[in-house]
């Protein structure tokens, strides 16, 4: 049987709510009620619980960075986007990768996405330890994207953007960057879901050549 509501209860431990009523609960326990003992009980605990909150409560630091990388995830990709299908890789070719053996360390990726086509040349140059990336944007059919906008940003693992570029008005881009392990690229197309191409391991194609 309940003799207080939850909200007395709760106004009564913290020792807030009307002077009488809280008079009136006190009187009230101490006739010796049983159910309004052990509900002060509960209360009184639930009450001492939500004062050591704080703490509980993780530093602002890392509440800050916990906020931060969220924030970064964000601004990753804002808008909607879609995944690239990978129609060709020239490493899966035996044949290429024969050539490959060679002299030629370069590496050609198709990708498509929403009747986008994604063409990418990849040259690894180990003496100066970076990747060269040569591509182009274009229409399915082959007419080109441009004049429209297009980005191409390349991202770190943690979604940082590390160099960034405009297509020419053929849709063609270059950059250059620091030879590393995984490449996570997008392509950003003015009034068009940003196109996330999967990420590349580099490993394979730049390290055999430096060995
Ligand atoms: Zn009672």
């Amino acid at each position: 049987m309940k003799h207080f509501s939850e909200q007395l209860w709760a106004d009564f431990v913290r020792g807030v709510g009307a002077v009488k009523m809280n008079r009136d609960i006190e009187a009230h326990i101490a006739s010796g009620c049983p159910d309004c003992a052990t509900a002060v009980g509960m209360w009184k605990k639930v009450c001492s619980i939500a004062a050591h909150e704080p703490s509980i409560t993780p530093p602002d630091d890392a509440v800050r960075m916990v906020k931060l990388e969220f924030a970064t995830r964000q601004s990753l990709q804002p808008g909607p986007w879609t995944i690239a299908r990978l129609l060709f890789d020239s490493l899966s070719q035996p044949l290429t990768a024969g050539v490959r053996s060679g002299a030629s360390d370069s590496r050609q990726l198709m990708f498509e996405a929403e009747g986008t086509m994604v063409d990418l040349v990849l040259d690894t140059r180990p003496q100066s330890g970076t990747i060269c990336l040569v591509g182009q944007v274009v229409d399915k059919g082959g007419t080109r994207v441009a004049p429209r906008q297009v980005a191409v940003i390349l991202w770190t693992e943690t979604g940082q953007p590390l160099a960034e570029t405009a297509a020419n008005e053929f849709g063609e881009f270059q950059l250059e960057f620091a030879a590393q392990e995984r490449l996570r690229l997008s392509v950003e197309i003015a009034g068009y879901k940003h196109i996330r191409i999967p990420p590349l391991n580099l490993n394979s194609a730049g390290t055999r050549s430096v060995t």
